[in-house]
């Protein structure tokens, strides 16, 4: 399974600096052995969609859809206009907009269909936080987070991307071990399995929260983590690179 490594810009950025970011990584990114993917604020994309124009080494996505398809819904962007864009993976169900914008577990496996039926893969985010984490319901939260995503999502599972991210982990520099990420990565991949078990070979299932070019080689060494999504790091374009270099 080909690795995924994306970047997460989230609310980051600026015309310039956008453009010297990419510059750096157009330069540095070669042929890698993985595929790229960064994941600018909303408002840049038509700007990416020009500096990665002839840019087959990294893809576009986005930090969030709509889970509407359109019509009378203010300040929301449907797949379909992201699709416009070049746009090819589309974030849904972040920990910070679950915990910021009160998405639930059903409106972000709606979010994750609206982009399935675009053309967009989704990339389905699930963690706990750190007192569910000390209470022992890891498990329970992301495999009840992970549910909402496949019973929506049934018939294209294998579609799908998950990205296992501890809430704990996100930006505080504290990252998950490799063998406590793997054992949840583990989990998901179950889950799936019960669901359905070809689609679950094929599932990319991404660690995130401060990865870093320090730590990804040990994390994607791990035999259920296919990549990784990347916040702080990958507003760096050598941190970044390396991230990249370390997923083979
Ligand atoms: P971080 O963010 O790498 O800065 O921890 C990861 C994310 O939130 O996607």
């Amino acid at each position: 399974m080909r690795k995924l490594i994306a970047g997460n810009w989230k609310m980051n950025g600026s015309l310039a600096a956008n453009q010297a970011l990419v510059q750096a990584l157009r330069a540095g990114v070669g042929t890698p052995a993985c595929e790229v993917l960064v994941c600018p604020p909303a408002a840049y994309l038509a700007q990416l969609q020009q500096l990665l124009a002839g840019c087959d080494a990294i893809a576009l996505g986005a930090q969030d859809v709509s889970e509407q398809a359109g019509g009378a819904y203010t300040g929301n962007v449907s797949a379909a206009m992201l699709a416009e864009f070049g746009v090819r993976y589309a974030i849904v169900g972040h920990s910070e907009r679950r915990q910021y914008q009160g998405e639930s577990d059903l409106l972000v496996a709606r979010k994750a269909q609206q982009a399935l039926a675009a053309g967009i893969t989704p990339i389905v985010c699930v963690g706990e936080t750190l007192v569910e984490r000390e209470q022992g319901l890891t498990g329970f939260i992301v495999q009840r987070q992970l549910s909402a995503a496949i019973a929506v999502n049934a018939a294209r599972l294998a579609e799908i991307v998950v990205a296992y991210e501890p809430v704990w982990a996100i930006g505080t520099g504290q990252t998950a071990t490799p063998e406590q990420a793997q054992q949840v990565h583990a989990l998901l991949r179950a889950q799936l399995a019960a669901a359905d078990a070809t689609a679950a070979r094929q599932v990319r299932l991404l660690y995130g929260g401060s990865m870093n070019a320090a730590n990804a080689q040990a994390l994607l060494a791990q035999p259920d983590i296919d990549g990784g999504l990347i916040g702080g790091a990958a507003l760096k374009a050598p941190d970044f690179l390396t991230i990249i270099g370390a997923a083979a």
